[in-house]
């Protein structure tokens, strides 16, 4: 087991590296936080929708002060075509602000500390910063999807970085507790309406054009003021997690779910996994860990977003057709979490065998994107 003397460093003071320093801290390390900003927590560049599970499962309990609305189900449209999910308290919507202070409480901070650049030096590292250097024999990169840590540390990955937008505005929603999502491309590009419970609503997209197609979006509302606006990337893909005694956590790693965009809680399991390996002195664990839990379920997701992102729109039409007349399976089954499970029971309904035809043709429309999303297969 490693000394607990070791210095780690983790850059990045977002729910990620907070909750890994958490869970260091109660193992009994002194790990040091470096952060570019003033203060844990803003800007906010998030929708701020969590499964209930999230609450539930983490191996350290999180506090339950920054939520602020429960959700049961979601009104899902594509064009005209619309249906409902029921899904009685699946998940929070939360106030991030509150949830990463909350997570920070307690932790060695250095603020407005700009990770530059990483020296390698025998068996640890040197950290430059706008702020000065710092040793660490173990360096976690929880610095975000434009990680510096990632480039400067030469971590390879194949990621698209996405951008979302997202306008908070004072009006009342449609649904106080539903969720609303509105696909520009089922089911990869979508625009969401989310009830803060308290008369505010955020209405974001993530979308090829984002800040043409919210502003359309929120046409809708006559007018209501628009009390905050904030802009994020979204890292999908792939990403190498650990290179010597370097990580990478959080969407610094892509750890997202590639249908929904949602990064909090992939981060939050990753941060429990990296924990343990750097408590084992063997931060292979961690790969292997990330890799038995989660890879499965991503290289899956990747391929049908990057399926739907290519299809023609009689194609998606015909696919949200079908997802709409199933939406009573997916009440079901669905997961919160786990994306997969619903494409599994889709597909082993012989009745999809008709849309699972459509698309095969639209595959074969373009032989080039059959042949990369074929080696995309998870093996
Ligand atoms: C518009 C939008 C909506 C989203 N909605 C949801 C949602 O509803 N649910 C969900 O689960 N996920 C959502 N996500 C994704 C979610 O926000 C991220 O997955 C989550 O914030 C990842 O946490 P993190 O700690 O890894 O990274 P971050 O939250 O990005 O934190 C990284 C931290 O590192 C700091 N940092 C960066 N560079 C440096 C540097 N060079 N030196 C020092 N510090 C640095 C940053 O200031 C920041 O504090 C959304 C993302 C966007 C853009």
């Amino acid at each position: 087991m490693i000394k607990k003397t070791k210095k780690v460093v983790i850059v990045g003071a977002g729910p990620v590296g907070c909750y890994l320093g958490q869970l260091l801290k109660h193992q009994g390390f002194e790990p040091l936080l470096l952060e570019e900003h003033a203060e844990v927590g803003r800007p906010v560049q998030c929708a701020g929708i969590v499964g209930r599970g999230l609450f539930e499962e983490l191996r350290l309990p999180l506090s339950q002060k920054s939520i602020q609305n429960i959700i049961d189900g979601a009104s899902v449209s594509y064009k005209e075509a619309s249906f409902i999910l029921n899904r009685p308290k699946v998940a929070y919507i939360i106030d991030r602000a509150i949830f990463d202070q909350e997570l920070s409480q307690g932790l060695t901070i250095e603020f407005n500390t700009r990770f530059e650049e990483l020296h390698p030096i025998k068996e640890g590292y040197i950290i430059k910063t706008n702020n000065g250097e710092y040793y660490a024999d173990i360096v976690v990169g929880a610095d975000g999807p434009n990680s510096r840590i990632r480039k400067s540390g030469g971590l390879t990955s194949d990621m698209k970085l996405y951008r979302g937008y997202q306008y908070r505005m004072k009006t009342a929603p449609r649904y106080p507790n539903m969720v609303e999502v509105d696909y520009v491309k089922p089911f990869s590009m979508f625009t969401w309406v989310i009830p803060e419970g308290n008369g505010f609503i955020r209405v974001g997209t993530i979308s090829p054009n984002p800040y043409q197609e919210l502003n359309h979006f929120v046409e809708r509302y006559n007018g209501a003021e628009i009390i905050e606006r904030n802009a994020g990337a979204i890292p999908i893909g792939t990403c190498q997690l650990t290179r010597g005694n370097l990580a990478l956590v959080g969407d610094a790693a892509c750890q997202i779910k590639p249908i929904t965009s949602g990064g909090i809680y992939y981060g939050l399991k990753a941060a429990e996994f990296l924990a343990e390996a750097i408590k084992e002195d063997n931060l292979l664990l961690y790969e292997k860990r990330w890799r038995e839990e989660f890879e499965q379920e991503i290289k899956i997701c990747l391929l049908a977003r990057n399926i739907m992102e290519n299809m023609g729109e009689d194609v998606l039409a015909r696919i949200f057709s079908y997802v709409r007349d199933n939406a009573g399976l997916i009440e079901k089954i669905g997961d919160f979490e786990n994306h997969s499970s619903i494409f599994w029971s889709l597909i082993g309904n012989p009745r999809t065998y008709p849309t699972i035809g459509a698309l095969v043709m639209g595959l074969i429309k373009n032989p080039r994107f059959l042949m990369r999303s074929l080696l995309r297969l998870p093996k």
